[in-house]
């Protein structure tokens, strides 16, 4: 046997020190490159396997790292409930003023006040994640409805105003 292949065998047990390394032994490990890239994965793959041997300024730092990137996601999942809120307000009021006769001459139509904050609930729940850019967009829909004002008048105007939202809703889900 071969000193790398003697020293190669008793690795294991010196790595978890039930023996220790003989002089000839460390001599070799330390003239052999071989042998010493081998120890070097044999202590320490035997220093993974001991809790004791986990090296708290190698670890405290990437579990700081991992702990201050959760609290980044939650304060931004925060931001953008918060956005979304805004968002579903604006479309509820944006609803509201399409609602609003633009000549003022007839009498003032009921506000479906329900469906408006059905949809505002709907974004709400929609647009948790979304990116700003997005909810720029969801916003831009409700600013520039594509019906008419004048089509309002019509009888069906809490049906348009469902379906506006649902368009609303298919496009952010599409985006
Ligand atoms: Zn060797």
């Amino acid at each position: 046997m071969s000193m790398c292949e003697a020293c190669s065998d008793r690795m294991p047990a010196v790595a978890s020190g039930q023996s220790e390394w003989s002089v000839a032994e460390r001599d070799h490990l330390a003239g052999c490159r071989d042998c010493a890239a081998e120890w070097k994965l044999v202590s320490a793959a035997a220093a993974l396997g001991r809790s004791v041997a986990v090296d708290p300024g190698v670890i405290g730092p990437r579990l700081l790292e991992r702990v201050r990137a959760a609290e980044h996601q939650e304060r931004r999942r925060r931001w953008l409930r918060r956005s979304a809120q805004v968002v579903g307000l604006a479309a509820a009021a944006a609803l509201f003023l399409m609602m609003v006769p633009r000549r003022g001459n007839g009498p003032v139509r009921q506000v479906p006040v329900t469906a408006a904050s059905e949809a505002a609930d709907l974004q709400l729940a929609e647009l948790d994640g979304a990116a700003p850019a997005e909810l720029q967009a969801v916003l831009a829909e409700f600013d520039e409805p594509e019906v008419p004002a004048s089509a309002l008048d019509g009888p069906d105007v809490e049906g348009l105003d469902v379906s506006q939202v649902e368009r609303a809703l298919r496009s952010w889900e599409e985006s």
